[in-house]
């Protein structure tokens, strides 16, 4: 017999799509993939060396349960560098990529009961660690107008004496919006009078097209006080199999934190980690040409949708994702459970075009596309679906 908290928690939505899209193509049939969430790039070569100079020197033993001192210390300057943050060395911990260091911070701060409010549309893994660790999960509406970022209002609604903490994904996944300083600040002074503890989710800092990115840890010292921040190398540094992740917060967290992974897993492979120390000293110019990229595609992707009548989209400020409105073509559907998922497997089946329908982030007027691919591909994909919009309304 299973333990309860195995049939709790939904199989992955996005899983399920890879292993339809693998299954397809072992049969030689030739898909339009816009389903991923990676980058199209390659690992920068600094890194690469790096980790096999570590394999080379036999630096491949345990280490340290809270990871590399060389690697925080990287991280600490980072943090300096970037947000204009100021940590300690016992204020950050390295995990097996960010999704660890979430589950991690969950593990240290959820009693069972407590509510954890998770913005909609959310990353699709939050409502599922919340569930595993007998929290629960308070979903927080939010408007397309505001690009679907969390208003201090809608926040504030909320708020009971069992809250403990709120994710904020800035920028997010699936939209790609990235909140203004004046909204993060409202959300903060919430949190702060309540005792709220502040999930901050900024794994996709570093894409972002305008210079418009707040960490919130750097809002205030009241906001660096409840906040744990979140963030790795999967996305900044094209790095999502060396599973690298790291998480700062104040010591009384991350000493919980290290205690924690410590028994749960010892550390993060250490040759990976070499690698990280690296990629965050010296691939800056790595990430700015991926970002470059990103942005010239975003363009293109903003461009195209701009040309197609019956769908909109959330401009993407950041990430590499495009949230789109599919609500139009509901009258052409109707008695089925999920919407974007019809959808998304008529895509499949009919279009050979991969999408993630947005049921998986918990809006089903939506589907999710990426731009971490060619242009080609992009703009291949689009045009199956402004076909399947024709195709639809004939
Ligand atoms: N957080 C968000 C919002 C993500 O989109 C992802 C990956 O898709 C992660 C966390 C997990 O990142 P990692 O590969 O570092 O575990």
């Amino acid at each position: 017999m299973l333990a309860n908290r195995a049939s709790i928690i939904s199989p992955s939505v996005t899983i399920g799509i890879s292993t339809k899209v693998n299954e397809l193509k072992k049969q030689g049939i030739e898909i339009t993939n816009l389903s991923i969430g990676e980058p199209d790039f390659f690992t920068p070569e600094k890194a690469k060396l790096a980790a096999i100079e570590a394999i080379k020197t036999n630096r491949t033993k345990y280490d340290s349960a809270s990871g590399l001192l060389e690697l925080k210390q990287a991280v600490i300057r980072k943090l300096k560098r970037d947000n204009n943050i100021s940590y300690d060395i016992d204020e950050i911990i390295i995990s097996s990529g960010a999704k660890h260091s979430i589950s991690n911070a969950l593990l240290t701060i959820l009693n069972p009961d407590d509510e954890v409010i998770i913005p909609k549309p959310y990353w699709t893994s939050y409502p599922e660690m919340v569930k595993l660790l007998n929290g629960t999960p308070v979903f927080a509406n939010t408007k397309d107008e505001n690009s679907f970022k969390l208003q201090a209002d809608e926040l504030q609604s909320l708020i009971t004496n069992k809250t403990k903490a709120i994710f904020i994904t800035n920028p997010s996944n699936p939209t790609g919006a990235i909140y203004t300083r004046n909204e993060l600040e409202a959300l903060v002074k919430l949190c702060v009078n309540n005792n709220i503890y502040i999930l901050a989710d900024e794994i996709y800092e570093k894409i972002v097209f305008d210079d418009t990115f707040t960490s919130i840890a750097s809002i205030s010292n009241e906001a660096k006080n409840i906040t744990i921040t979140i963030n790795g190398l999967s996305k900044s540094a094209a790095m999502t199999g060396w599973r690298l992740g790291y998480a700062a917060a104040n010591s009384e967290i991350i000493s919980a934190m290290s205690s924690i992974q410590g028994h749960l897993v010892s550390h993060p492979c250490t040759i990976a980690q070499w690698a990280a120390v690296e990629a965050i000293n010296s691939c800056e110019s790595d990430t700015q040409n991926m970002v470059k990229t990103y942005h010239e595609r975003r363009n293109r992707v903003i461009k195209m949708f701009e040309e197609i009548d019956d769908l909109s989209i959330i401009r993407p400020d950041g990430a590499f994702y495009t949230f789109i409105n599919m609500s139009q073509l509901k009258p052409f559907f109707s008695n089925i459970d999920s919407f974007s998922l019809e959808i998304s497997n008529i895509l499949l089946d009919q279009y050979r075009l991969a999408v993630v329908p947005g049921i998986a982030f918990g809006l089903d007027d939506y589907i999710r596309i990426t731009y971490a691919a060619d242009m080609n591909t992009i703009t291949t994909g689009i045009n199956k679906i402004k076909q399947f919009i024709e195709d639809i309304k004939k």
